[in-house]
């Protein structure tokens, strides 16, 4: 006789406190199995080995296997094809039900109607809730029932109905007694699975009130400590989104909008999937761009002679982090400067962020570049030396990330104002040309 379990399958939820589908597995009849994949078709594609999230994600399940063995149980973990890893756990246990909660890429959306379609034919039930957001899909939505896409008015109903509701909590860490008992099974290394192990410096998943408080004043200065270093635990949810709301709606609004633009950027790319490989605004896709290697690879690396912009590549490839300020600089100069199309820049900063987040990378760099929904209209082109005298006016963060830092390090690669003159013209004409294509 197999053992009958419930399922409780993480995937960007890696945590067993404030869990809702964890909560609703441990409501279930059955003891619950955690499961987690290292899913073959995506580390497939991860061309360098040495990969920050991957060792953040084998970290934390550890950190949660410790968990689990106080409980005499353990995260079961396998590297797989997720329909093969499925198949796996089914021939060792009597399956009864999966839980899990939502995810909104494009990926992994078919990844779950594929997952649903195979647990369905074995009669299985697959329980799907809502975690990594605070409202999801339609939730929040114009009068006329389509989605917004400009922030200030989906902000404005969000934060209406986040205080006309009662916020449910799901306190599944009280439940951890009704966790599938027995020996331990080991967690495949990170060489097991084809990848190096490293040292990952990572900002601990607490949050500094004090900062909170100040946000609104600090967070645009770079080299000060002003803002959360949330973000790569909201991506992999080693945070509750419900208590960071919680908290940001008692202690800062402009914390709390910031909150609300990863929710926007989430509900664009669910509503409107086609961004991932397209400009939300279509005409946008008509822009000329240069796209000049040399000079993607000078900026990738951080010798683009902009000292702020130079400071934020090096930041990033060093880190995985870059400040939100700085990646506005950045993203701006490649799209603007050198007119490099921001599907290049996206790609790298996908390779590099421990925080990557498909909704709001791809959210921002279209916002970057003027093709997104709610951009700033293309002519306004961020002058990257004004920018530092306005955020780093001492140039403690440029000293910080650039060591060897003179006036005359490098020689910039383009001049501004020629760039500004040649982005203008070049996005105008595309786009009126585009707009006669359209007439015609
Ligand atoms: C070109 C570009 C690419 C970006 N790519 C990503 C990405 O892949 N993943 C990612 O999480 N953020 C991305 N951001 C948004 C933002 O830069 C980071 O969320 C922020 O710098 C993370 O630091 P923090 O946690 O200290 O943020 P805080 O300033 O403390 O903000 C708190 C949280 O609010 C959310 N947030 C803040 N700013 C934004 C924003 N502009 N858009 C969406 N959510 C936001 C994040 O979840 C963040 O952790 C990008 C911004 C730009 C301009």
């Amino acid at each position: 006789m197999k053992q009958e379990v419930s399922v409780c399958w993480l995937r960007r939820d890696l945590r067993l406190f404030d869990n809702t589908a964890l909560y609703h597995a441990l409501n279930s009849k059955y003891p619950v199995l955690i499961f987690f994949i290292f899913d073959s078709d995506i580390l497939d594609k991860l061309l360098d080995k040495k990969d920050r999230r991957v060792v953040f994600i084998h970290r934390n399940l550890h950190m949660l296997n410790d968990i689990a063995v106080k409980y005499g149980s353990y995260i079961c973990v396998l590297h797989d094809q997720p329909t093969k890893a499925f198949n796996q756990i089914c021939e060792q246990f009597e399956v009864k039900e999966v839980y899990a909660n939502h995810d909104y890429e494009p990926y992994a959306i078919t990844r779950d109607s594929q997952i649903t379609a195979f647990l369905n034919s074995r009669g299985i039930k697959f329980a799907t809730f809502k975690d990594q957001v605070i409202f999801e899909k339609a939730e929040v939505m114009k009068s006329d029932g389509t989605p917004y896409t400009v922030f200030t008015p989906y902000s404005k109903i969000w934060k209406n109905k986040y205080r006309s509701e009662e916020l449910k909590n799901y306190p599944s860490e009280k439940l951890l007694n009704n966790l599938f008992r027995s020996a331990i099974k080991a967690i495949p290394s990170l060489t097991d699975i084809g990848f190096e192990d490293f040292e990952l410096e990572v900002t601990p998943n607490i949050i500094n009130e004090d900062i909170i408080k100040n946000y609104h004043l600090t967070r645009n200065a770079p080299s000060v400590n002003g803002t959360s270093y949330i973000s790569v635990h909201l991506r992999f949810g080693t945070v509750s989104i419900r208590q960071l709301v919680v908290l940001a709606n008692r202690v800062n609004e402009t914390w709390l909008n910031e909150l609300i633009w990863r929710e926007f950027f989430m509900m664009i790319l669910f509503n409107f999937p086609g961004v991932v490989n397209h400009s939300f605004k279509k005409k946008y896709d008509k822009i000329k761009w240069r796209n000049n290697e040399t000079e993607f690879f000078l900026w990738c690396k951080g010798e683009t002679g902009y000292p702020l912009v130079d400071a934020g590549m090096r930041q990033l490839n060093e880190t995985g982090w870059m400040h939100n300020r700085v990646r506005l600089v950045v993203a701006s100069f490649l799209c603007k400067h050198l007119l490099i199309d921001w599907r290049w820049g996206e790609a790298y900063f996908g390779q590099k962020l421990l925080d990557y987040d498909l909704s709001s990378n791809n959210g921002n760099w279209q916002w970057a570049s003027g093709s997104g929904c709610d951009s700033a209209p293309y002519f306004r082109i961020f002058n990257p030396t004004e920018q530092t005298k306005k955020f780093d006016p001492k140039l403690d963060y440029i000293k910080a990330w650039i060591k060897d830092f003179n006036p005359h390090y490098l020689t910039p690669i383009v001049d501004h104002n020629f760039a500004r003159k040649r982005a203008l013209e070049v996005y105008k004409t595309s786009l009126t040309e585009n707009e006669q294509q359209n007439v015609d």
